[in-house]
């Protein structure tokens, strides 16, 4: 996709001639190249200056060092966005971007100064092919062959053949809790620190949601406390793979199994996530999955859901479409919605899913990069594997110390004026206006307070090593600086 030549693609060595460096010059199309000694820069070469060389009588064969001109710009790592558009407008061309130690780390163009995004959906497969082909065949709404593909391919790669594709996720939580019969007088259990529609879809169906504190570790619901949140009205437990990271589900099953709760897993974020071996949504009686444009896979918009038990698929289906029946048209069995999801839509999630394992296996590339990156950088956590589980890894989760929580929001804005796109992780449930009526009495929730002190890195499958790099120096160089001002202020 990024056609972008990368570091490697721009360098010679101070060994080079002035030919190898034409050579270079010409391979990545930008007019430049970057002079190295041991990873250190140490000039920078146009092919004008080759040029000028050339023509006052230097050989093609002279070294790079010979011509090389050593009153180049370049910037620090954390320059802000905004000073790189500056110096580009002072006509120069190129600009390399170097470390404390003088290493070469990324470069900047007038037509490329580095915006690293968050997340990017990678829509470069057949996609385009099987839009086509509805649009030219006249299946663009529900109908059409798509669908049908696109649940099957589905459920082969999560394990479970009971699926219904839907209009979005938050979607199919709601049709979830209606097919399980889940209303009015019920609660429900879900964790505080989580995207906010498991905790809507529980107030779509007039029912109560509980908010329980998540565990530090994975992030998801704490088992402990949720056995102290269970009633004798509780009917139901949400548990949310937060960020790719399985739930404890040994530990979420056995307390359902005690309490007679039914089980809705919460899958959004954790396609190709494994809890002991098992795909996510093969636990609970339900299980929903997102496609927004920021998940694994994406369908512009839509959801999945799934049943352990093929009699609740059916109910589902109907309700899926205004509640009608199979044998009688226009004979309403329920009352239902228009949940369904296009051929379009379905369209694309086929192509996606045709290669839902690469991109899997490249989050899980981008997370150990990660790994190696910042395992020695202070006061700050990063996710990992807790238990028995397999992480995907949607969204690479970094969490500050207290002492530099306060922060937060100053190394946020700092890293996207560096032009690295992070994102918070979202606020506990229990702090909102609209949500604090559903706290348990006497809990303070001070994990999910603590955890909301994270920051998600840039996480899209397209992301090269060397953004990598980029993102975890201006990383490493703010809390630097954030934590040499937190000293200075105490
Ligand atoms: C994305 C997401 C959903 C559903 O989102 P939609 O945008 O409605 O598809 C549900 N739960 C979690 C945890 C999510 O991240």
């Amino acid at each position: 996709m990024n056609k972008f030549p990368s570091l490697e693609q721009m360098a010679v060595t101070s060994e080079a001639t002035l030919r190898d460096a034409l050579n270079v010059i010409d391979l990545n199309g930008q007019g430049a190249c970057f002079i190295i000694d041991k990873d250190t820069l140490i000039g920078v070469l146009s092919d004008g200056d080759i040029r000028r060389a050339l023509l006052e009588g230097k050989l093609m064969d002279s070294s790079v060092l010979q011509v090389s001109n050593d009153s180049f710009v370049s910037l620090p790592i954390n320059t802000p966005l905004k000073e790189i558009q500056k110096k580009l407008k002072e006509y120069i061309r190129i600009i390399p971007i170097v470390n404390k130690e003088n290493k070469l780390v990324d470069f900047v163009t007038a037509s490329h100064y580095h915006h690293i995004p968050l997340t990017q959906p990678v829509l470069d497969g057949n996609e385009l092919e099987y839009v086509t082909d509805c649009i030219l065949s006249g299946w663009i709404s529900s109908q059409g062959k798509y669908v049908g593909q696109f649940e099957e391919l589905f459920g082969k790669y999560v394990g479970n053949e009971n699926t219904l594709a839907v209009s979005n996720g938050t979607v199919a939580l709601h049709l979830a809790l209606v097919t399980l019969g889940i209303g009015p007088g019920d609660e429900v259990i879900v964790p505080d620190l989580t995207f906010v529609a498991p905790v809507n879809a529980v107030l779509y169906v007039g029912a109560t949601p509980v908010l329980v504190d998540v565990e530090r570790d994975t992030m998801a619901i704490d088992i402990e406390l949720a056995k102290h949140a269970v009633t004798d009205r509780t009917r139901a437990i949400i548990p949310v793979h937060l960020y790719g990271h399985p739930a404890d589900m040994t530990g979420v099953m056995d307390l359902a199994e005690k309490h007679n709760l039914l089980v809705i897993e919460d899958c959004a974020e954790a396609l190709g996530s494994k809890y002991k071996e098992t795909h996510v949504g093969n636990f609970g009686d339900a299980a929903i999955f997102s496609f927004f444009g920021n998940k694994t896979i994406t369908t512009g918009e839509g959801g999945m859901l799934l049943f352990k038990n093929s009699k609740n698929i059916e109910k589902a289906r109907m309700l899926r479409d205004h509640g009608m029946s199979k044998e009688r048209k226009y004979w309403y069995e329920y009352v239902g919605y228009n949940y369904r999801m296009t051929n379009i839509q379905a369209a694309i999630g086929v192509a996606q899913m045709e290669r839902v394992s690469e991109f899997v296996l490249r989050k899980r590339w981008i997370a150990e990069h990660y790994k190696q990156c910042l395992s020695d950088v202070k006061n700050i956590t990063l996710p990992g594997e807790f238990g028995e589980v397999y992480n995907s890894y949607w969204f690479y989760t970094i969490v500050l110390a207290n002492g530099l929580s306060s922060s937060r929001d100053s190394i946020i804005n700092d890293l996207i004026e560096n032009g690295v796109e992070v994102r918070p992780v979202f606020n506990p449930m229990h702090i909102m206006p609209v949500y604090s009526p559903y706290r348990v009495s006497g809990e303070n929730y001070p994990v999910a307070n603590s955890l909301a002190q994270g920051i998600s890195l840039p996480s899209s499958v397209t992301i090269t090593e060397s953004d990598i790099h980029r993102v975890c120096s201006v990383l490493r160089n703010l809390l630097e600086k954030y934590q040499l001002d937190t000293i200075h202020l105490s």
